[in-house]
């Protein structure tokens, strides 16, 4: 459940917009000065906070810069005054948005929600992504070494997985047995290079259409591999 501090001086503005915002499911806490609000808002992990600009004491403007150098938790500010300065100024603090009064209730939870979710895809977004091939239909996640074709997955040995992750990684580079025996299989070129051609047969058999027109490896013939871009 998400948690939704406002930071309200108006007793019955804060009590609608908290009906409003728990009828939508959010915890909701409400401070009614700028010093209160300020230090609920340090001291706790909220998901979003609802400012108003013109508090007692401490105003929304002092609220916000203050809070942004510590925090960077989505701010909704609220005000009465309609002028553009305040706007400017509120938003250059680092508030999220911005909302005049009066506004419907509903308008102040769409507008919640909306943060919210923004705001959790920018998170998510920061967290480290698999390493993933996207060519056509066909997916490589190098990260959790899977493969699929259109969406199906394909299961692949160690040296099939890396064959096709390195010929895909080179795309448009023509690549002789020799050279990709060396590669995957870390030996010398004297090996059996034969073990090449079994492997590309088997990884077309799993990612091609029709094995004897192939869409991703072709074979040029005499010299090695080529894998398609
Ligand atoms: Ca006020």
């Amino acid at each position: 459940m998400s948690r939704i501090l406002i930071i309200e001086d108006e007793e019955a503005i804060a009590d609608l917009e908290k009906d409003y915002l728990e009828l939508s499911d959010f915890e909701v806490h409400i401070e009614n000065n700028g010093e209160d609000g300020l230090k609920e808002a340090l001291d706790n992990d909220y998901d979003l906070i609802v400012l108003d600009l013109m508090l007692p004491g401490l105003d929304g403007f002092e609220v916000c810069k203050r809070l942004r150098e510590k925090k960077d938790v989505p701010i909704l500010m609220v005000s009465a005054r309609k002028d553009d300065i305040d706007k400017i100024r509120g938003l250059g603090l680092g508030a999220d948005d911005y909302m005049t009064k009066p506004f419907s209730p509903s308008e102040l939870v769409a507008r919640v929600k909306a943060h919210l979710s923004r705001y959790e895809r920018l998170v998510s977004a920061g967290q480290k992504q698999n390493d993933v091939i996207e060519i056509r239909g066909l997916k490589i996640d190098k990260t959790a070494r899977r493969v699929w074709i259109d969406g199906e997955e394909k299961a692949f040995t160690t040296k099939e997985f890396d064959l096709l992750t390195f010929l895909a990684e080179n795309p448009n580079h023509v690549f002789s047995k020799e050279e990709l025996f060396r590669k995957i299989w870390n030996m010398d070129s004297i090996g059996d290079i034969a073990t090449v051609t079994v492997h590309i047969k088997k990884i077309r058999e799993k990612v091609e259409y029709d094995t004897s027109n192939p869409q991703y490896i072709e074979t040029i013939w005499g010299v090695g591999y080529r894998f398609k871009a």
